[in-house]
């Protein structure tokens, strides 16, 4: 990613560089922390099933302006209900993808799933859905301004402590007038139609969104190197963060709904688990808070293997009847090396368990339905509150077709004319299949028109710069500061059939940061480092 030399640094944590000595030796300790804690993963250059490496961290929490955290946090149970409506939405999804459907061979299958299950009817009409709405902060933003460092090197934050005390009495003064007065009409999720967002979402994820637990321990190492630090104080500025049992206790809600006490949860895994310690850590959350619910990973190649349907259509794997199917595995081509494992998808998709996510959720959270409803008006079909239509529509940033029609080759040629305003994307997840900026006129000329309709163009998003060390396994010691930008996760719960909701919640958060120079930032993939936000 291009960053220009005048993109904005928001106001660090504490004042940096720290001294030699004390970096050496806090950074030495942090790792074995997140070792010791469990924010590790499998290495993939040195694979050992016995062994772990701690996931690369940013050593103190990155800032991030509190009013828009709190929007995004406010604004996730819309998100949630509008997804699930998405999802409900035979027609759209059908119309959507229609295109998309014709090049991508991916999508077409995972299509075809869901047009079997329409022809034969639901057998399970509840849907699990867990969701993370990824978003980054708009640098642009006119609001950011008091938030950012004007001196270079880090930065410090003690005007902004001393205003500590004064500014939570504030709050809490605040938040017992709201309670007295009636609540304001056109507050929505905490964002007003009129107010400035100073985010835009990245995507929204609906299968396999990660960091349940990678996320809250990154709070942990953190504050452990803030106290280490003698800076404990700061500590009262970093969220708290119930990811892990926010999910956790979502797939136990399906679970109940299922109510068949012996019946399992079923975590659907790849061939190799290299973000282990972030399924594991859900496994044993379930097992520890309700030791009654039996967990199982299967890969899809296993449940070919050994599922198939009982008499009530419920899904067996030899005798065992599964309740609730969570996909870790299941959102690329490469998890499905032959038709056993679509055949395995297809099975568990006509069966009686509630799934995370059924088919239709999986299609709803493919970035061309998110290029769709982004579109003037598409929001109306599915947000009946029009200062609710508002808050969301404002999150979104320029998305555009490619499909092979007028706008899509208008749109084309927009892209060949300034590619640098824009990322490329494919109906894939998992990160590092983007294509950014001046590589776009070559990767579009590749293409026929017709192969262009697997793809979107979405305007790029400047994130605000914060500086830092990041800690990663095997790197040079001590680290050096960089610069990076943080993505903000927000998970959201929502279970429900075409007709009701009956559970829907926020269910904490995740950030990933990663070098300013780099297009990309997954953990897992590499380029990506494990942080939390620090409120400012
Ligand atoms: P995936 O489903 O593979 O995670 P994303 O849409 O999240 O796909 O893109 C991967 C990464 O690319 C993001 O985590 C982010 O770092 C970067 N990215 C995606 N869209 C944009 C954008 N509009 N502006 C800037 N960076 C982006
Ligand atoms: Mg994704
Ligand atoms: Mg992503």
């Amino acid at each position: 990613m291009s960053v220009d030399d005048n993109t904005p640094v928001l106001r660090g944590c504490i004042k940096l560089p720290l001294a030699t000595d004390e970096l050496l030796e806090v950074t030495a300790k942090a790792k074995d922390y997140a070792i010791m804690h469990g924010a590790a993963m499998r290495s993939k250059t040195n694979f050992s099933p016995d062994s772990l490496n701690f996931a690369p961290f940013v050593l103190v929490p990155s800032s991030f302006p509190r009013k828009e955290f709190e929007k995004a946090i406010a604004l996730q149970p819309i998100i949630n209900r509008l997804m699930h409506n998405v999802a409900h939405d035979e027609e759209f999804i059908t119309t959507t993808l229609a295109e998309t459907i014709k090049v991508d061979e991916f999508t077409a299958n995972l299509f075809n799933i869901y047009r079997k299950v329409l022809a034969h009817g639901f057998t399970q009409r509840i849907s699990l859905g867990m969701l993370r709405s990824d978003l980054m902060l708009e640098s642009r933003c006119p609001e950011l301004s008091p938030l950012l460092d004007s001196s270079a090197g880090g930065g410090d934050d003690d005007d902004v402590d001393a205003d500590v005390e004064e500014q939570e009495q504030r709050r809490a003064k605040d938040a017992k007038a709201k309670t007295k007065t009636k609540a304001n009409p056109a507050k929505v999720g905490g964002c007003t139609s009129s107010a400035y967002c100073c985010w835009k979402q990245v995507e929204i994820n609906t299968i396999a969104s990660g960091f349940g637990h990678l996320g809250p321990a990154s709070k942990t190492i953190q504050s452990f190197v803030l106290r280490e630090l003698g800076h404990a104080e700061k500590l009262q500025r970093m969220p708290k963060n119930d990811a892990l049992a926010g999910l956790c206790d979502g797939m136990v809600k399906a679970w109940d709904i299922y109510a068949k006490p012996q019946a399992v949860i079923l975590f659907i895994i790849e061939e190799v688990s290299y973000n282990i310690c972030d399924q594991r850590f859900h496994e044993f959350y379930i097992r520890e808070t309700y030791p009654h619910i039996k967990v199982l990973r299967r890969t899809l190649t296993e449940v070919h293997r050994d599922g198939k349907l009982g008499q009530h259509k419920e899904l067996l794997l030899g005798s065992t009847e599964v309740a609730v199917i969570y996909f870790r595995a299941g959102y690329e081509p490469g998890h499905y090396p032959s038709q056993g494992e679509w055949d395995a998808r297809y099975l568990m998709e006509t069966s009686l368990a509630i799934k995370c996510p059924s088919i239709h959720y999986h299609l709803a959270g493919t970035k061309k339905v998110q290029q769709a409803l982004a579109q003037p008006s598409v929001l109306e079909r599915f947000i009946n509150d029009p200062e609710e239509m508002k808050a969301v529509g404002k999150i979104f940033t320029g998305l555009y077709s490619l499909d092979d029609n007028e706008a899509g080759n208008a749109n084309y040629e927009m892209a060949l004319r300034t590619p640098e305003k824009f990322v490329l994307k494919p109906q894939r997840e998992g990160g590092g299949n983007n294509v950014y900026g001046l590589d776009i006129p070559d990767a579009l000329k590749r293409m026929s028109r017709v192969e262009r309709s697997a793809w979107i163009l979405m305007d790029l998003i400047h994130p605000p710069l914060s500086q830092g060390y990041m800690v990663r396994p095997g790197s040079a010691m001590p680290p050096q500061i960089v610069d990076m930008v943080s993505e903000l996760g927000i998970f959201g719960v929502v279970i429900g059939d075409a007709e009701h909701i009956v559970h829907n919640y926020q269910a904490g958060h995740m950030l990933r940061t990663k070098l300013s120079t780099a297009n990309e930032g997954g953990v897992a993939a590499g380029l990506g480092a494990l942080d939390s936000p620090y409120l400012i």
